[in-house]
């Protein structure tokens, strides 16, 4: 039995769509499934406008650029983050600052926010990490005191709440990734959700290579030019028709995902009460998370690379997650670091994610945690 750690599968027209976009005659950006796509993110989410993207990195460049940035401001983040969320801001000049994270959500410290800020803070990038919601109440009362602008790298967060609303939506900015490890997938794929009113325009000539051609396309001026700064952001026909079938399917989806996980955690919690490793939470009352990610904390680095070991000497993959960016030689080079970051750095070293993904079957979730109870029942826990 060979598990790897994720798996894309198509769960309905993924193909068809495909074969129907060409037969459309349009594969460029901007056609029929991108409109169905769109439509549905803000049907569903309840944003403002939705925009497609070629990858949440893109959505996350987009909103950078959004913000109006000049070198030298500073965007607030945590330290426990992929690149791609200081990366969009270094592009731009800005000085990505970071800060250390909670040990109960992996999700920046919102009690850290403030003593971070200086006279050059122009905005806050938060990330739902494992599609658990940051301390939003708290983070947008922060924004607002100091006129601060919120990006949420909600990359991992489609289709999870906090207190009802849609993660993605509750920030000036949320930038969704469709990428083949995510929960809803495309291959490469984003989207950029804009919830204030004001940036609706510009970011349309943003992702318009700086054009004006989205309102030349609906006929409101009668030629489209350069009117601003911009890059291509758009996906192709074929990558949004792939995304409209996954979209349609979406909540079955999480759906067996929620299931997969409570299957891992049904099947752990044994050991975890035994003291073996930790468990993320399975609960957050009013958040509701959206089963991206299992990890396990076995309590040290050696111990989660030998359960690593063990797993794949198996041919189950497990792996581990971010390098911290405080840590990273770019991050020391682009970022500065707020504080300290117990937290960060202990949970880098021990979090351990297990295979979680739409296709993968109960006997082999079963097949995992059995392996994971082998590893431990040498060690001396008989659960
Ligand atoms: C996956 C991910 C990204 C990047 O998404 P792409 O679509 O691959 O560009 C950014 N931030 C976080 C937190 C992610 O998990």
């Amino acid at each position: 039995m060979k598990i790897p750690f994720n798996k894309p599968t198509a769960v309905g027209a993924e193909l068809a769509n495909i074969a129907d976009a060409l037969a459309r005659g349009h594969l460029s950006g901007d056609g029929y499934y991108t409109k169905r796509s769109q439509q549905w993110l803000e049907d569903r989410l309840g944003c403002r406008k939705a925009l497609l993207t070629h990858s949440c990195t893109g959505a996350l460049e987009m909103a950078a650029i959004l913000c109006d940035l000049a070198p030298g401001d500073e965007v607030i983040m945590p330290s426990y983050t992929f690149v791609s969320t200081a990366n969009a801001f270094a592009l731009r000049g800005a000085v990505p600052v970071f800060v250390d994270v909670r040990a109960d959500t992996v999700n920046i410290d919102e009690r850290l926010i403030e003593a971070a800020i200086t006279p050059r803070t122009k905005a806050i990038a938060v990330v739902h990490y494992a599609g658990v919601a940051c301390e939003m109440d708290a983070i947008m009362d922060i924004a607002n005191r100091h006129n601060l602008l919120v990006v949420e790298d909600a990359a991992q967060a489609l289709l999870a709440t906090y207190k009802g609303r849609n993660l993605g939506t509750i920030g000036h900015f949320g930038c969704i990734s469709f990428h083949e490890t995510k929960n809803l997938i495309s291959g490469e794929g984003g989207a950029l959700l804009i919830n204030d009113e004001r940036f609706i325009e510009r970011a349309e000539i943003v992702r318009e290579k700086g054009t004006n051609r989205s309102r030349f396309l609906r006929g409101e001026v009668d030629k489209y030019t350069w009117v601003d700064i911009g890059s291509s952001f758009l996906p192709s026909e074929l990558v949004a028709a792939f995304l409209e079938a996954q979209l349609a399917h979406g909540d079955e989806v999480i759906a067996r995902r929620r299931a997969i996980w409570a299957r891992y955690y049904a099947g752990l919690s044994a050991l975890a009460k035994a003291g073996a490793f930790e468990l993320p939470r399975a609960e957050y009352g009013d958040r509701v998370a959206n089963a991206h990610i299992f990890y396990v904390l076995p309590d040290s680095l050696a111990t989660r690379m030998a359960l690593a070991a063990h797993l794949k000497a198996r041919d189950m993959l497990s792996v581990s997650h971010y390098v911290p960016l405080h840590s990273s030689p770019g991050g020391q080079r682009w970022g500065r670091a707020s504080g300290s970051f117990t937290v960060t750095d202990d949970l880098a070293a021990r979090l351990l994610r297990l295979p979680i993904y739409y296709g993968i079957t109960d006997a082999e979730v079963d097949a995992v945690i059995d392996t994971v109870k082998a590893f431990y029942a040498a060690r001396g826990f008989d659960q």
